[in-house]
Order: C-alpha cells, then sequence, then structure tokens
C-alpha cells in the first residue's frame, strides 16, 4: 500500500532542465532569471512590484519593515497562522494585537477589528489562511477609514482571488515558496506591492541597503533569491493554473463524499486555492484519535496549528491576555487531509473510505 502523503512537489523535466540551464549558465546568485520570475509574478498577480527573496518569512520581515512598521507600533493579525507571521512583527520592535477569526473560513473576522484599533496601530496583517482569501473588502475599508497599512500573509493563497484582485494584490503582498507550497521553489518568497516607494525600501532591504554597489544609503540584510530557486518558480508558475485546478477539483470531490466529519466550504470559488483541505470534529480526542487511525491506514494528515500563536511559549508573557476564544477551539478540532495536485482518484477513494470510516 503506498502511502499518500500530505504533499508532494510537482516536479518534471521542465524544472530539471531549467535548473540545468542556470548552472551551465554560470550565473548561480541573484541575476536574470530572478529579474524574469519577478516581472512574471507581477503581471500574473496583477501588481506594479514583486520583489524575490529567500524564503516567506523573509519577505514578512522587509514588508513589514518597508512598510514603516517599527518600534511601538502595533499590527492588527490572527493568532490561527502560522508563527512567521507574529516573530517577524516582533523583530521589527513593534507588537501583534490579536484579534479572534471566522469560525467558517479561520480567517481573521473583519468585524471584530475595529474594537481593536488604538492610536499605535499602524497596520493590519490578514492571513489568507489554508488558501482562502479574507474578507478583504471589509479590511481594506476599515484601513482605509483610519489610514492603517494593509499586509497581507498570502504565503498559502498564490492566485486565490475575489473576482477584483488576487491575494497579495490588495496591500503589500507577501509569498512563501516553501517545498510544500501550491508554487514551490524549495525554499524562497515574494513581496507584491503597487507602492513605488514600498517596493524600492524592499529591494533595498533585500540586499544590503543598496541602490548602488557598496552606498548603503540604509541597513539591510542579504535575503535575495538565487537563479536556481527563479528557474524552479518560473517552470512552476507555468503549471500553476492547472495544479489549482487541480486543486479546487479534489477539493470538491472530497466534499462530495465525506460525511463523518465537517468539510470546508469556499465561499467563492476563486476565492480558495485549498493549499490546505481542513475538516472540523467535534472535539480533540475524536481529532487526534483520526490522525492516528488515518497514519495507520497509510494517509498523512496535518494539524494547522495546535497551538494558537499567542499561547506559545516564546511570546504569551508578552501578549498576556488574549480573548480569542474561536482560534483557541479550531486549534483543538481542525485536521487537514491531502488535497495536492499528484493526488489519484484511487488516492481520494482511499481517503473518503478510511475518512468516513472513523
Ligand atoms: C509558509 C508560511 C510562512 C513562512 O514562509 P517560509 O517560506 O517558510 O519562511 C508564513 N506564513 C504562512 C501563513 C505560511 O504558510
Amino acid at each position: 500500500m503506498n502511502r499518500i502523503f500530505i504533499s508532494r512537489p510537482n516536479i518534471t523535466e521542465l524544472e530539471k532542465s531549467a535548473v540545468m540551464a542556470v548552472l551551465d549558465s554560470g550565473h548561480l546568485a541573484q541575476g536574470p532569471r530572478t529579474a524574469e520570475f519577478e516581472a512574471g509574478f507581477a503581471e500574473m498577480i496583477g501588481v506594479r512590484h514583486a520583489v524575490a527573496v529567500a524564503n516567506g518569512t523573509c519577505a514578512l520581515q522587509i514588508a513589514l519593515m518597508a512598510e514603516g512598521v517599527g518600534p511601538g507600533d502595533e499590527v492588527i493579525t490572527t493568532p490561527f497562522t502560522f508563527m512567521a507571521t507574529i516573530s517577524t512583527i516582533f523583530f521589527t520592535g513593534a507588537k501583534p494585537v490579536f484579534v479572534d477569526i471566522q469560525e467558517d473560513t479561520y480567517n481573521i473576522d473583519p468585524d471584530l477589528i475595529e474594537a481593536a484599533i488604538t492610536p499605535r496601530t499602524k497596520a493590519i496583517l490578514p492571513v489568507h489562511l489554508y488558501g482562502q482569501l479574507c474578507d478583504m473588502e471589509k479590511i481594506m475599508a476599515i484601513a482605509d477609514q483610519h489610514g492603517l497599512r494593509v499586509i497581507e500573509d498570502a504565503c498559502q493563497a498564490v492566485l486565490a482571488n475575489d473576482g477584483t484582485r488576487y491575494a497579495g494584490g490588495f496591500g503589500t503582498g507577501t509569498f512563501s515558496f516553501y517545498a510544500t507550497k501550491n508554487l514551490m521553489t524549495g525554499e524562497g518568497g515574494m513581496v507584491t506591492t503597487n507602492d513605488d516607494a514600498v517596493a524600492e525600501r524592499a529591494r533595498m532591504l533585500r540586499n544590503h541597503g543598496m541602490k548602488q554597489r557598496y552606498y548603503h544609503d540604509m541597513l539591510g540584510f542579504n535575503y535575495r533569491m538565487t537563479d536556481i530557486q527563479a528557474a524552479i518558480g518560473l517552470a512552476q508558475m507555468s503549471k500553476l493554473a492547472e495544479m489549482t485546478r487541480r486543486r479546487r477539483q479534489n477539493a470538491a470531490y472530497l466534499n462530495e463524499r465525506l460525511h463523518s466529519v465537517k468539510t470546508p466550504r469556499a465561499s467563492l470559488e476563486s476565492a480558495h486555492v485549498w493549499h490546505q483541505y481542513t475538516v472540523r470534529f467535534a472535539n480533540q480526542e475524536k481529532r487526534d484519535a483520526a490522525v492516528k487511525q488515518l497514519g495507520e491506514a497509510g494517509i498523512d494528515t496535518g494539524i494547522y496549528y495546535p497551538i494558537p500563536a499567542h499561547r506559545q511559549k516564546s511570546i504569551a508573557a508578552m501578549v498576556g491576555e488574549v480573548n480569542c476564544p474561536v482560534a483557541e477551539e479550531a486549534a483543538r478540532q481542525v485536521l487537514s487531509l491531502p488535497v495536492h495536485p499528484l493526488l489519484s482518484i484511487e488516492d481520494l477513494d482511499r481517503i473518503v473510505e478510511k475518512v468516513n470510516e472513523l
């Protein structure tokens, strides 16, 4: 019996020959392939600028800093996310202010944002969790009204859209191309923005604060992408529409057939790119038993995320009392099943059979 993995990189001759061409070219660090990847990505998302970086965490840190977030500022965000969303806020010297999530989408609840705004609030950082676009219409309206910047964590949501714009095209966007993401380069990331000044600062922060070589106008980092990664990214980008279509098809297949668990629903077909297909159990005991039983049946699962950010040891003492009961309950009850584009019908049928037996 073959194991059904929670994610699989979709590597074909396209990626292999693209990488070989870079190795043969002798130009391995950030170069022409990276520029090409940035231009193609900006066009795909419909933004003026895309700045390629080493990974999604670098993208978040650079986006926050380029947007002017710093010491004394507050950033409104969700506790139900990967820790990089939160650690990067702290590393700018700012503080996260946690707002609870919606029960059905697991994304930040826009109706709770205004109550969290203080004179120190600088930005809102929504996370398009599992690949589903947040309610950006409401979030952008609140940001406009209060003069706040918006930095989107679109690391899981490349191509998610509401029919008007793509994730990462509303505010300043951040993407991850980690090996398990919908578009992957092994490690990699991107900052997207329509703001020329933010783009310029992001480019400088990525490369030691330089516009001109060895003239360091600001302090920066080495967060550059290599042309090897960019070549993989270009190949992946050409397959992304088809890979996304397959994710949507797999999610629909599971939604039609699973009846023993609460299945996920997209608010709008285009708004969800199914980075994760996340079902929900009545309680933690049932969820944890499912992990064990499915694992024994050769089906990998994932819990994203078992501990809300404000409960993490590293920051619990710094953030104090946080009232996010919906996120806390979700952390106990969610389970993600395989939905990636390389699943066969036989794989999907085995998942259906085993989950319905729970
Ligand atoms: C993957 C991910 C990140 C971090 O990206 P890396 O490339 O792993 O640094 C940040 N936020 C979310 C929501 C992610 O899924």
